[in-house]
């Protein structure tokens, strides 16, 4: 059974992710996408930052053009967990009642997400790809389903908010702006059984050195580098592009990646300048995260592979023999490069 009060529920809301005082990157996109729907829907957005000591982040918020900064800050919320935050985050939805509400596809976005859908009896969609508004004034969430075959569209009639996690680097952030919101704080009400769990201390696994969604050069690597041995051409070439290592599912399962460097459908959307894409077949759970690179290099063994359908040049044959040869050429490029510039030098 559904609300009858839809009318009630306003305005667009944003969640901000921040980890000991950054804000995540996803933050400024989520603002980004709610002001683009707040445009459509005459609406304003607001965003609703958690934690302790962030009333910095706020400002930054409102100086990227957030109306309104809900800001919620208590000791119990330095660090994230999920009673707490869902207690904060539901409450306010309860008594503000926006009609929409983004939240970060991450780790912490997914698991905050379906837990407060739960409290605030709504659907929620997962891991969007792009969001619109229909002519009823209802939000389109768009996800690839049936892996990445089917874009479904799903809409949220009957229940408020209408919510929808964002994967990050699908939509860009926008811009500073002159106009100035204001910060509204949140009174935080914690019980005893929001307490159940504590974090005790936060392990981080070794991330990339350089994150694939902001770098303009990105080398993949995909199952057809074969061992982790190998890799090590994936990386090397990455660094003498200066550029990030990403890379396909089987790489990720193999442990030569971490999470956040996967590239696709339940991984990364990138916008390098340059992809260039090694051992990788080019199935669409993977090109899907690619479409929007500038220029896209593929070296594969396997002519018929897919991944050349999608490429702006394609190389035929095995990385073994090609990869150590361009890493090669563009070191005696660099190092001359730079005997050219010691040499101009007064
Ligand atoms: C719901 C769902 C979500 C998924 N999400 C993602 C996602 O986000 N990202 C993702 O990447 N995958 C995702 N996958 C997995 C995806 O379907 C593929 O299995 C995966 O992308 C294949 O990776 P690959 O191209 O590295 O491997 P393969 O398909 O095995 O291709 C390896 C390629 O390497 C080539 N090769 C082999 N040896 C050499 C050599 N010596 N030199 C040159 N080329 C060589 C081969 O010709 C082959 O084309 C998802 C799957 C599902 C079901």
């Amino acid at each position: 059974m559904g609300i009858s009060n839809l009318g009630e529920w306003k305005g667009i809301w944003a969640f901000a992710e921040q980890e000991e005082g950054c804000l995540a990157e996803v933050s400024l996109e989520l603002l980004s996408v709610a002001q683009f729907l707040a445009k459509k829907r005459m609406a304003e957005v607001s965003v609703i930052l958690l934690g302790y000591g962030v009333e910095s982040l706020a400002e930054q918020l409102l100086a990227w053009g957030a109306d309104r900064v809900f800001l919620a800050e208590h000791p119990t919320l330095e660090k994230y967990s999920t009673l707490p935050y869902a207690r904060v985050t539901s409450n306010l939805i309860t008594e503000i009642k926006p009609e929409f509400f983004l939240l970060p596809a991450t780790s912490l976005g997914s698991d905050l997400a379906a837990r407060v859908a739960a409290r605030v009896n709504t659907g929620l969609s997962a891991h969007c790809t792009h969001l619109d508004i229909n002519d009823k004034g209802e939000l389109r969430q768009v996800v690839p389903a049936f892996g990445g075959k089917v874009m479904a569209t799903i809409l949220c009639p009957k229940h408020r908010p209408q919510m929808a996690t964002v994967r990050p680097g699908v939509f860009r952030k926008g811009e500073p702006q002159k106009k100035r919101g204001m910060i509204e704080r949140v009174p935080v009400e914690i019980r005893p059984e929001d307490l159940k769990q504590k974090v005790l201390e936060v392990h981080r696994g070794k991330g990339p050195a350089r994150a694939i969604e902001e770098a303009d050069v990105v080398v993949a690597g995909g199952a057809g580098i074969g061992n982790k041995d190998d890799w090590k051409w994936v990386e090397r070439l990455a660094e003498v592009l200066n550029g990030a290592v990403g890379g396909t599912r089987p790489p990720l399962d193999e442990g030569w990646i971490s999470e956040d460097q996967m590239i696709g459908q339940s991984g990364k959307t990138i916008r390098p300048k340059l992809y260039i894409g090694i051992g990788i077949s080019g199935v669409i759970q993977h090109v899907v995260g690619i479409q929007d690179a500038q220029v896209i290099i593929a070296i594969n063994h396997e002519p018929r592979a897919a991944i050349f359908q999608s490429a702006d040049l394609g190389v035929i044959g095995d990385f073994r023999k090609i990869v150590p040869l361009v890493v090669d050429e563009l070191e005696k490029s660099a190092s001359s490069a730079r005997v050219d510039r010691a040499i101009l030098q007064p």
